[in-house]
């Protein structure tokens, strides 16, 4: 740890108290993050340094990099790319009044680091504006990927907060124990809709509460609109009904192609959900994607 100078604390997040912090050697600038664990007294358990020690491989413009991981007596020292803010605090610092093209850009860089890691077999499960960092740059990348994994979801964050469950997949919050990929694009759509109106889309507050604020706007599933939905473990027969409300409505800044892309994104059915990489194909994109394009033809030309 004499490696590093701490600067300051940058937040108590899930799973630990976050520093930036200063290589005494190199003077780069890092983001240290102090894993606190249950169960301490143990130590760290083996399975999961060897999971974090897997994401150090997972380079990714759209991911924070993972430099290294220092495991001392019984705390775990993650040592991360230093990003300058999040993108709950870029939603705050602008009153939650992002423009339309601000917001594909996040949306595309977002679908880019989930598709990355999802090619890698790695899961997010608790992707959420504070989680998304972001730089002057107007770079988005994702944060505390593959932790969820390595020590679990946390109930409550290392600041006794409960931990949020606005982002969680209907699927999870029902105890479908079957994670797949498409739980961080629910998450994805989640955030699509808050970039777009400037607040939480389904802020429940616990998770009868999280399941019935999904409900209200997208109504009550059913057998039509989720095959099989009985079948997983925490359907409740006598959930209330709600009719769906148009999208739309609720978000008069998506153009039609966001909306059909935030309704792919919030299908109920975990494996009719799109996929990141067919998201990225989505046409709301397309106009990103030329100018990407021309870009490129530009660098390449000169
Ligand atoms: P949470 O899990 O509650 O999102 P984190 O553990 O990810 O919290 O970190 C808490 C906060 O610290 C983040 O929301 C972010 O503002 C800041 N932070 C985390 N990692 C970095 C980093 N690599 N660079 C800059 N700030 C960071
Ligand atoms: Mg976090």
């Amino acid at each position: 740890m004499d490696k590093y100078q701490k600067i300051e604390k940058l937040g108590e997040g899930a799973y630990g108290i976050v520093y930036k912090a200063q290589n005494r050697e190199t003077n780069e600038v890092v983001a240290l993050k102090r894993i606190r664990l249950d169960n301490e007294e143990e130590g760290v358990p083996c399975t999961a340094i060897r999971e974090i020690s897997l994401l150090k491989e997972l380079k990714d413009q759209n991911i924070v990099r993972l430099y290294d991981v220092l495991h001392k007596e019984r705390k775990l020292i993650l040592v991360f790319e230093y990003l300058d803010s999040d993108l709950k605090k870029f939603l705050d610092s602008n009153g939650g009044d992002i423009d339309e093209w601000t917001i594909k850009q996040m949306m595309y860089q977002l679908l880019k680091g989930i598709a990355f890691c999802h090619e890698h077999r790695v899961l997010h499960r608790d992707l959420k504006p504070q989680n998304l960092l972001i730089n002057k740059k107007g770079e988005l990348k994702l944060g505390d990927f593959g932790l969820a994994r390595a020590f679990g979801i946390p109930v409550r964050s290392y600041s006794r907060d409960v931990v949020t469950l606005w982002y969680r997949a209907p699927d999870v919050l029902m105890g479908s124990k079957q994670y797949s990929t498409s739980i961080d694009l629910w998450s994805a759509g989640c955030i699509f809709a808050e970039m777009a109106s400037g607040s939480p889309l389904f802020p429940g507050s616990s998770v009868s509460d999280q399941l019935q604020c999904i409900f209200k706007v997208l109504g009550t599933p059913t057998e039509e609109t989720w095959p099989k939905v009985s079948q997983v473990p925490e359907y409740k027969r006598d959930f209330e009904i709600f009719a769906p409300i148009p999208l739309e409505s609720l978000l008069p800044k998506l153009d039609p192609l966001g909306i059909d892309l935030l309704k792919k994104l919030l299908e109920y059915p975990p494996d009719k959900r799109i996929t990141a990489s067919d998201a990225l194909q989505h046409p709301y994109f397309d106009d990103l994607r030329r100018k990407e394009q021309s870009t490129d033809n530009l660098a390449t030309s000169k």
